[in-house]
């Protein structure tokens, strides 16, 4: 299997797997020359093409895979697990998926950059699962290759810190530090996306979640699971959440001028929960932008509710007299019973997008996602449905009577300022028709 793939092609460095015997006096490699790149494509001519490109923007160590058990094969025999994989998704043999979920049940914490050459539902259903596994999407590239692109994704992986790279890192905390963040947050590179979310029954645009944008001038954009478990391992995540907040109040306050307005919802962590001066602080930015809290909707995800139930009990029931509205994201991940719902103070139950996309092709999805919609009904809540992906997920949601959609059938995340013109353009259309 893969003979020609394994090998290893070599543009200056000492040869693989270890720096034994490579005939010359080891130099300390600095930026991409200090990288480990594995490419898992099964196409001969794009993985030597991939191979060229690396070795054009100066990394030395590349090595090939034909597919996913290739990959794992190599990456067993090796001494060292590479800094960064590029990996195609569609491929005979194992496929990217596959190997993706492979991959993060060994715990591999290097860099992914996801590439393909077809659709970018696709990509993202790939981006997403890494995602998901807590592992580091640098990025999603379109075949064929880009130089730049490529480079620029691979900075992101040049290791900053001096800790040897066999200690096991956190996610994201090779990326970036305490210090990254502080300065960040001070910089105004705390931005947020907005994603839309309609009604079912009219179609009508009611509100919109946003979504942390880390926005570093070195980086480029930075996804909220890198960013949000570096803030909460570094005790930034107050400021962070605080930071992101005022963007989504701003917001809401902006929409309301346009005459277009909306709910805004902001995810919380679990963490700003232990912050028993949140709803205070809260309510301050909401003096200070004149925001309507009534329009401002706090997420809360499901699984993580419990870890601290009694300070976050006490800050949920404080947040809700100050009027803000509650909603329990990710329902379905987690444990939460009807005893535990009953008990706290939410408006909305928000479905986890596992028991919505592709909903319409499997019953036992079908199954969760009804008792889940008919629950949240029974108990006066607004329930939304996440992930909405194609036009039958929508049918069945609309069919099983939940009352909002939100996901990339619908609308993507856009920036803050696309979002109000959207949104403006969005309300018009659907008001006449
Ligand atoms: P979430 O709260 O479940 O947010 C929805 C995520 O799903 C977003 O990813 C969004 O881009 C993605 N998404 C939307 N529609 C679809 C769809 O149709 N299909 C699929 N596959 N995905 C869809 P994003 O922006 O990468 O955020 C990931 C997670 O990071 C969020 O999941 C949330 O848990 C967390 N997060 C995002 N922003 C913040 C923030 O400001 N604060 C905190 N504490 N966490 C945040
Ligand atoms: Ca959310
Ligand atoms: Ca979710």
């Amino acid at each position: 299997m893969g003979t020609d793939f394994s090998k290893k092609t070599d543009a200056t460095g000492p040869a693989f797997p270890s720096d034994e015997g490579g005939g010359r006096p080891p130099v300390p490699a600095s930026g991409l020359a200090a990288l480990q790149v594995l490419v898992v494509e099964d196409d001969p001519f794009l993985q030597e093409l991939t191979h060229e490109v690396l070795h054009s923007i100066g990394v030395p160590e590349v090595y090939g895979a034909e597919d996913g058990t290739d990959a794992l094969v190599i990456m067993e025999a090796a001494p060292r697990l590479p800094d960064v994989i590029i990996c195609d998704v569609e491929m005979q043999g194992m496929d990217g998926i596959v190997f993706m979920r492979h991959l993060a049940s060994r715990g591999f914490n290097g860099g992914i950059i996801v590439l393909s050459g077809t659709s970018s539902r696709i990509m993202n259903t790939v981006a997403d699962l890494v995602r998901r596994h807590d592992m580091h999407l640098l990025g999603m590239l379109k075949k064929p290759l880009q130089p730049t692109e490529l480079t620029r994704l691979l900075e992101i992986a040049i290791p900053t810190n001096k800790a040897p790279r066999s200690e096991k890192v956190l996610p994201g905390s090779q990326l970036l530090t305490r210090a990254d963040l502080r300065k960040g947050i001070d910089e105004g590179y705390v931005q947020i996306a907005l994603q839309p979310k309609l009604a079912l029954a009219t179609g009508q645009l009611v509100g919109a979640e946003a979504l942390l944008r880390w926005n570093d001038p070195l980086r480029g954009t930075v996804m909220p699971a890198v960013v949000i478990p570096v803030a909460e391992d570094t005790g930034l995540i107050d400021e962070l959440t605080l930071t992101i907040f005022r963007r989504a109040a701003e917001c809401e306050v902006v929409c309301r001028a346009k005459n277009t307005p909306l709910s805004i919802s902001v995810n919380l962590s679990v963490s700003n929960l232990s912050a028993l001066d949140l709803p205070e602080k809260l309510v301050q930015i909401i003096d200070e932008t004149t925001a309507d809290p009534r329009r401002m909707i706090l997420e809360v995800t499901e699984s993580r509710l419990m870890e601290n139930l009694s300070s976050s009990l006490e800050v949920l029931g404080r947040l809700s007299l100050a009027g803000f509205r509650l909603s329990m994201d990710d329902f379905g991940t987690g444990f939460a019973t009807l005893e535990k719902l009953k008990q706290l103070p939410f408006d909305e139950l928000k479905i986890d997008r596992a028991f919505v996309s592709g909903v319409a092709d499997d019953p036992m999805t079908q199954a969760i996602l009804r008792s889940s919609i008919e629950l949240g009904r029974a108990l006066g809540l607004t329930v939304v449905a996440e992930g909405v992906e194609t036009q039958s997920d929508w049918d069945a949601l609309a069919a099983m009577g939940c009352n909002e959609a939100q996901g990339y059938y619908l609308a993507r995340p856009m920036p803050a300022a696309v979002f109000t013109e959207w949104a403006q353009v969005f309300g018009a259309m659907t008001d006449a028709g």
